[in-house]
């Protein structure tokens, strides 16, 4: 007898009329950078063939342009040649022989192409790239029309399933819609009606080229969450145009790439869109997608039971566990490796030109390269440290059949990822380490808390040892550095008592943690976060923008680095930019440039350019960086284990936990 479904609902079939999708989990579309050469196919088939193989119903390709104008780089990604169909059919026959359904999607980046051939509808820079785009004349709009036209012939020609237009996050057709970036004024600008026609022409043409059995999906900007964006009986009024004109599916888009508004990275509540999504679901006859950062199979069936929308989009969850379908499907949930939206590996790779991959799976996008074959000879493995990077290596390890024991000094597994846990609006990081618990149990491994290992004390036991040990805070040499008031960012953390007026010496990463941890140690309600952002789901306003509300902060805090310049260059690229304006929303002084004199009862004496000052805080917490801890370091001659130094352990400059779990990972699969 069959068990129940444990989600019902996203697990559910969707009859099309002409093609059957085996449920409603949809891969949205993902560049990854193996999309920008046709000999990296080999690799990109690989990379969708697992993901079809693990049960998701529908994956749409990272974008494809239509024309060279539509490039997002130079000599980018783009579909508009004969030649390159043989390329793509390796696509869609991996993913048709595993059971699944693929669209291309045909994406004109307008005036967000990174080269000088830009173009968009009126000749307006965009504050996120050096390039003017030229102004479409009346003939190259129907040059571009007829570019997406001969664009999904070739996707037909492929035996894609269909194609998905791209039409939101502030892409061309999107600076035709919003007023924003279009000021024409002939048949292509001024009203709404002459505002969308260009994508209506886009989407009757490929229907009438296409025919019916092909599935035809728009991806449409439901709230642009930027000044002079449309206001909601426009997005509206545009949705139900489109439906007319020939869609298949529509896909929900949530801001433009220019907004100053986060709308994917990890502090974005769960599912903090959908209500827009739903909203639009009363009105149309066709079957809706909801999108951004929903990443279990709970929510994404919630979704979908409670009729907000018919399918769920994931991007990133499914380079996360590309088996996140057929784990939910055999009730195996807490098994799945669960996307923490930190953009570390994926976005901030794709922003940097360079391929994408994920910091929670390091095979994501390398999965021809980094493979965890079943090992010839069983060995007995030790690894020290249940950080990150020792519990990557215990679990690919133990997947490849070795016999593994994991040692960890502390009572709970995780290292600093109980850390950085603790931190608002990183809560997600408890998700890795629920997977990583779930996978050493069902993998076997034998996890020993509470012991610390000593040099040479595993000598004899073990064919391989993996020094996992990590990494201890750094102490700067600093007149009373060891005053009173002086904390490090682990003891605060921990729980130490902190005053109103702190300082933190040290803004990477962890001193921006810790001061967003200072100014409000909890995460705000949605609806409170979305006051903060000046988000209006109602969409009264263009573009669905209010004066923000900010909370009280509950400290003063001074953020400080000895580097001149502006604080937070080293962050990351797409998610640098919310924790600045969160901190300078919340009034923390953030100082560059500065020498630090001493610590006494008066507080923190610096000089910034030769003028001395002090700042007068109860506390100094110390964020600057950190030094290796490798106590474990083979002595010469004394060891004739085979000891392999990975994560914080092997070296400290330059860690996080991308490297750290990659590390381990890469490692595991060579022994
Ligand atoms: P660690 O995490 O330090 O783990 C080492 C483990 O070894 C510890 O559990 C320790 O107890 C154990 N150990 C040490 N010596 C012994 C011994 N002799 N015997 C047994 N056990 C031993 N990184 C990111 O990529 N993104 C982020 O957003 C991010 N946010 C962070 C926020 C905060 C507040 C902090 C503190 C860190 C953050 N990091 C982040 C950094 C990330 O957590 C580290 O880079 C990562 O944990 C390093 O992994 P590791 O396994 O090398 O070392
Ligand atoms: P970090 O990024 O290297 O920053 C260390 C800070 O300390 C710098 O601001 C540095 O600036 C200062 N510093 C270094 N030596 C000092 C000294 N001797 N005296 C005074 N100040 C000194 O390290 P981190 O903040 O500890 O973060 C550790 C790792 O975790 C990083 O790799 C980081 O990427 C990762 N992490 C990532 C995130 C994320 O959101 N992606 C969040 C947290 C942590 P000056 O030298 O200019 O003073
Ligand atoms: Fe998700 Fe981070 Fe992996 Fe990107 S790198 S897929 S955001 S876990």
């Amino acid at each position: 007898m069959h068990s129940p479904s444990p989600y019902p609902h996203l697990l559910s079939p969707l009859d099309l009329g002409f093609v059957q999708l085996r449920n409603r989990v949809v891969m949205g579309s993902m560049h990854t950078g193996l999309e920008d050469r046709l000999w990296d196919f080999g690799k990109l088939a690989a990379y969708y063939r697992e993901r079809a193989r693990g049960g998701v119903g529908l994956i749409i390709t990272g974008g494809f342009a239509p024309n060279r104008e539509g490039w997002l780089l130079p000599l980018g990604s783009s579909l508009t040649g004969g030649m390159e169909v043989p390329a793509h059919r390796r696509l869609t026959q991996a993913v048709h022989a595993e059971g699944g359904r693929i669209l291309l999607q045909i994406l004109h980046a307008g005036r967000y192409g990174y080269h000088p051939l830009v173009v968009s509808a009126s000749p307006l820079k965009s504050p996120i790239s050096w390039f003017a785009p030229r102004e479409l004349s009346e003939r190259g709009i129907e040059k571009t029309i007829r570019a997406f036209v001969r664009c999904a012939r070739l996707a037909k020609a492929a035996a894609y399933d269909g194609v998905e237009v791209m039409g939101s996050e502030g892409y061309l057709l999107n600076q035709f819609l919003c007023p924003r970036t279009n000021q024409r004024r002939d048949r292509w600008g001024g009203s709404l009606e002459n505002r969308m026609r260009l994508a209506l022409e886009i989407v009757r043409r490929i229907r009438r080229m296409a025919g019916e059995r092909f599935i035809l999906g728009y991806r449409l900007s439901l709230l642009d969450l930027v000044d002079g964006g449309n206001t909601w009986d426009e997005v509206r009024e545009i949705a139900l145009a489109l439906q007319d004109a020939g869609l298949t599916l529509l896909n929900t888009g949530i801001g433009w790439h220019e907004s100053r508004v986060p709308t994917i990275v990890t502090s974005v509540p769960r599912g903090a869109f959908v209500e827009v999504t739903a909203r639009l679901r009363k009105e149309l006859r066709i079957p809706l997608i909801a999108s951004n950062r929903i990443n279990t199979p709970e929510l994404a069936d919630a979704i979908v039971a409670s009729g907000q929308a018919d399918l769920v989009s994931m991007a990133r969850p499914l380079l996360a566990d590309p088996q996140f379908v057929a784990k939910a499907a055999a009730g195996r949930g807490d098994e799945i490796n669960t996307c923490i939206a930190c953009n570390q590996a994926c976005l901030d790779h794709a922003f940097a030109n360079r391929r994408a991959s994920c910091l929670v799976n390091p095979r994501a996008a390398h999965e021809t390269e980094l493979r965890y074959s079943r090992a010839r000879q069983h060995k007995r493995i030790a690894v020290v440290g249940a950080g990150p990077a020792g519990l990557s290596a215990a679990c690919v390890a133990a997947e490849r059949g070795h016999r593994v024991t994991l040692f960890e000094a502390a009572d709970t597994i995780g290292g600093q990822f109980n850390l950085a846990r603790r931190i608002p609006g990183k809560e997600e990081f408890d998700e890795t380490l629920r997977y990583f618990r779930t996978r050493l149990q069902r993998l076997g491994v034998e996890l020993v808390l509470g012991r610390r290992i000593a040099p040479g004390e595993l000598s004899g036991h073990y064919d391989d040892v993996i020094v996992a040990t990590g990494v201890r805070p750094r102490l700067p040499a600093i007149e009373g550095i060891h005053h009173a008031k002086v904390l490090s960012y682990l003891q605060v953390l921990q729980g130490a008592p902190v005053g109103p007026q702190v300082a933190l010496i040290g803004a990477g990463g962890i001193g921006f943690d810790l001061a967003a941890y200072l100014l409000h140690e909890r995460s705000p309600s949605p609806e409170r976060w979305r006051a903060e952002w000046g988000i209006d789901l109602g969409g009264s306003t263009p573009g669905g923008l209010v004066a923000a509300e900010p909370a009280k902060p509950q400290r003063e805090i001074w953020l400080l680095q000895r580097k001149p310049g502006a604080l937070g260059s080293g962050l990351g690229k797409t998610s640098g930019w919310v924790h600045r304006a969160h901190l300078a929303r919340n009034g923390v002084h953030m100082l560059g440039g500065v020498a630090y004199r001493r610590i006494d009862n008066d507080g923190l004496h610096i000089e910034i350019e030769g003028r001395e000052q002090v700042l007068p805080v109860d506390n100094v917490v110390i964020c600057a960086g950190q030094e290796p801890l490798c106590e474990l370091q083979p002595v010469q001659g004394s060891d004739h284990l085979r000891l392999h130094l990975i994560g914080g352990a092997r070296r400290a400059g330059e860690l996080d936990a991308k490297r750290a779990i990659r590390e381990g990972a890469e490692l595991a699969a060579r022994l």
